[in-house]
């Protein structure tokens, strides 16, 4: 048999910077991804280890390590042969099963045949947030997924990805704004949309509330978090549509009290509420009198 050699990577790094990190190493050809607890593996034909390569590398994690300079990211080099990493990767599928029909899968990732009906949503996630993998991201697709109506128009506000952008065409909205501060996201969301060719429904707009087109939708999404939140409810309600539905996501349940108060000052009504772990997400409607 022609057993071909690898080389595996075990980079030392929390879990919640995993996604990111493999994200950047894919370029350098790497696939085969493992996530362990504190532990990304990821494997490389030896042919392509080259000094230059390896150097890239080193370089990449230098990057990572300016942006998060807690991070250990020392790493340990091993040789695999093919036969035993394959079975290890079919152990790891790396694809989210994130509902019942949602499936979100990376493109270093094959398609198992059980998911041929289900939805899938391709998703790389390079330097940005939102690849299923946390809860909050999870929350907002089953609360989407239950509240679509065919043909809404969509504001995802902190698109990341374009996870739930993208989420929401394949659901059936008519077209989505997908706004976003951070660079990478914009960069990232865009490579997404055109990876499922969902670029003639989906606009990528890069800044906060001052960026948003002019104009209501039927349906806001916001995974961001507490303070973003309240800080930006007042701008956000004013682009809902009279019959309109807001989820909001990213919240600690602990947060709760306090935004439900805000919400009720925006004349919002708690519709939903729906928790995983430490996170809650909520469904909100105009009151109307
Ligand atoms: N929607 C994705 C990503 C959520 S992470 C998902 O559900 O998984 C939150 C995103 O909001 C980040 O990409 C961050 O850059 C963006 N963000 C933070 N503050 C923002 C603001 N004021 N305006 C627009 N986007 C913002």
């Amino acid at each position: 048999m022609n057993t071909r050699h690898w080389i595996q990577l075990a980079i030392r790094i929390d879990e919640q910077y995993q996604d990111l990190l493999s994200g950047l190493l894919v370029p350098l050809g790497f696939s085969g991804f493992v996530q362990e607890d504190n532990m990304l593996k990821g494997i490389l034909p030896q042919h392509k280890w080259t000094p230059l390569l390896r150097s890239k590398v080193e370089s990449a994690l230098a990057n990572f390590r300016r942006e998060f300079p807690s991070l250990d990211l020392s790493y340990r080099k091993t040789i695999v042969r093919e036969q035993n990493w394959n079975r290890k990767w079919e152990k790891q599928t790396g694809i989210v099963e994130a509902t019942h029909r949602i499936i979100i899968k990376p493109s270093w990732k094959k398609l198992p045949a059980r998911y041929k009906n289900s939805i899938v949503l391709h998703i790389d996630p390079k330097m940005s947030f939102g690849t299923g993998h946390h809860e909050t991201t999870r929350l907002s697709l089953g609360l989407i997924e239950r509240f679509i109506k065919p043909d809404m128009n969509v504001l995802d506000f902190g698109t990341g990805t374009g996870v739930l952008a993208i989420a929401c065409i394949r659901l059936g909205a008519k077209s989505v704004s997908a706004v976003d501060t951070d660079e990478w996201s914009i960069e990232n969301a865009k490579e997404n949309v055109k990876r499922n060719r969902v670029q003639k429904q989906i606009f990528v707009i890069q800044g906060s509330v001052s960026a948003i087109p002019r104009r209501k939708y039927e349906l806001i999404v916001a995974n961001i978090d507490y303070k973003t939140i309240a800080r930006f409810l007042s701008s956000l309600s004013k682009h809902l549509s009279n019959q309109g539905i807001l989820i909001f996501s990213g919240i600690l349940t602990d947060d709760l009290p306090s935004l439900r108060r805000m919400f009720a000052e925006h004349r919002l009504a708690l519709v939903e509420c729906v928790h995983e772990n430490e996170w809650s997400s909520v469904v909100l409607r105009r009151i109307h009198v």
